[in-house]
């Protein structure tokens, strides 16, 4: 039986030559063949031309996401295995060490990046003895027992967990999924070091799958800044942001969320790296209304990090989004004294980082306030982005200088 062919319209073929891996439904002409969920299908441009193997996916807008480009590379279980090692090569080499945290053992890291890796729809983090994956479209699941297998052969491991338990699986027909795929079950609570501190992290219920690798980098850069101010940390989650403040020797530190259970964590995270209890407070609620009552009762910090969740998943949803960073970097600004810092996030990948520059250079505009970014923050290095595949990039963030 021959393999099932998927068929581009006339001109569709434009963005799988710059090697963009998706390809949309309304790019196909035709589909020959039957090729259930997950299943590999060639793809030809309208010329006939053959351009790509990609995994389909019938449920999903992105009806195929491209597992090669190479038309002598078959998609077999070896190929999983030389893509997964070129992924570890990466993260072993140099170019990968983590400027502040070079002399540290480094226990948890972002060992596979889905497309960014070159292996669509699948995640696969690292916490201390454990490996946490996401398999997050039709083909990643498709291959889900190799991957396990291939993971246990090229990492030591005690033992794979996945957590497939996102949203993103329901585009594409696959029901959330949690639990062990190999070895021993992840403790309640595991232990990684990061720049010298040390954090527990549930990979069991934690958000993502467990811990914020993406700001790694950025914690330790906020160190450096940290010395003898007074820190508010809002959307703190399990306070890393905080643990890196009190470590580069911050006056006191502020955690604030909206989860108890998270909170609960930072305070446990504090204690154990041993900080003195006195430089800390956790405040649970919700920072759009707390950061208008520490404004109303004159508050002043001099470093706040906003580090909100995404508020924008689409174009649709941009310009409410754009009104919610306004709100909390414009209280930001208020709430600093003159000489103080704003680390200020966006995690919406639909906010280019020239919009969300804009939305922040409105807010101090609003508040009075002038202002001076002194660096422009991403993702860590170890959540490359490949260059074809610019959607790889979502984290964005400027340390502003206030007058
Ligand atoms: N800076 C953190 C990650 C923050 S994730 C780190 O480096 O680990 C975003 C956090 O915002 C989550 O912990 C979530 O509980 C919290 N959150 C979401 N909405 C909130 C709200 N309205 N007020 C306060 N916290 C909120």
């Amino acid at each position: 039986m021959s393999a099932p062919k998927l068929t581009l319209k006339s001109g569709r073929e434009k963005s799988l030559l710059r090697r963009h891996p998706w390809i949309f439904s309304g790019a196909v002409e035709r589909l020959e063949g039957d090729p259930q969920p997950g299943d590999t299908v060639e793809v030809y441009a309208a010329d006939g031309r053959w351009l790509a193997r990609a995994a389909y996916s019938p449920r999903s807008q992105i009806r195929a996401r491209v597992w090669t480009f190479a038309e002598d590379e078959l998609v077999t279980p070896e190929f999983l295995r030389s893509r997964f090692a070129r992924a570890l090569a990466a993260r072993q080499s140099s170019v990968f060490s983590l400027q502040s945290s070079a002399n540290h053992q480094l226990s948890a890291a972002r060992l596979v990046n889905a497309e960014s890796d070159f292996l669509p729809g699948l995640i696969v983090d690292r916490y201390a003895d454990w490996l946490v994956c996401q398999f997050l479209s039709t083909g990643a699941e498709k291959w889900k027992r190799e991957v396990v297998a291939v993971l246990d052969e090229l990492v030591p491991n005690a033992g794979i967990y996945e957590r497939s338990d996102v949203d993103v699986r329901a585009k594409e027909g696959l029901p959330p999924v949690t639990g062990v795929l190999s070895g021993a079950p992840p403790p309640e609570l595991v232990e990684i070091e990061e720049h010298g501190c040390r954090f527990l992290v549930d990979v069991q219920r934690g958000h993502k799958t467990g811990f914020y690798l993406d700001q790694r980098d950025n914690r330790a850069l906020l160190a450096g800044y940290a010395s003898g101010r007074e820190v508010l940390n809002a959307f703190a989650y399990t306070g890393g942001f905080g643990v890196l403040a009190l470590k580069g020797g911050a006056a006191h530190v502020i955690n604030l969320d909206s989860s108890t259970a998270a909170l609960e964590l930072a305070q446990r995270n504090f204690e154990l790296s041993g900080f003195d209890g006195r430089r800390a407070t956790h405040h649970i609620g919700d920072a759009f209304a707390v950061l208008r009552q520490y404004r109303d009762a004159g508050r002043q910090f001099d470093l706040i990090v906003l580090d909100p969740p995404k508020f924008a998943e689409s174009q649709s949803q941009v310009e409410r989004a754009a009104r919610g960073y306004k709100d909390i970097n414009l209280l930001a600004f208020k709430l600093l004294r003159p000489g103080g810092l704003l680390f200020t996030f966006s995690c919406s990948g639909v906010i280019d980082s020239a919009l969300f520059q804009k939305i922040v250079a409105d807010a101090a505009v609003d508040a009075g306030r002038e202002a001076q970014i002194l660096r422009r923050l991403a993702q860590s290095a170890d959540h490359p982005v490949a260059l074809s595949f610019p959607e790889g990039e979502y984290l964005k963030g400027l340390v502003c200088l206030v007058e």
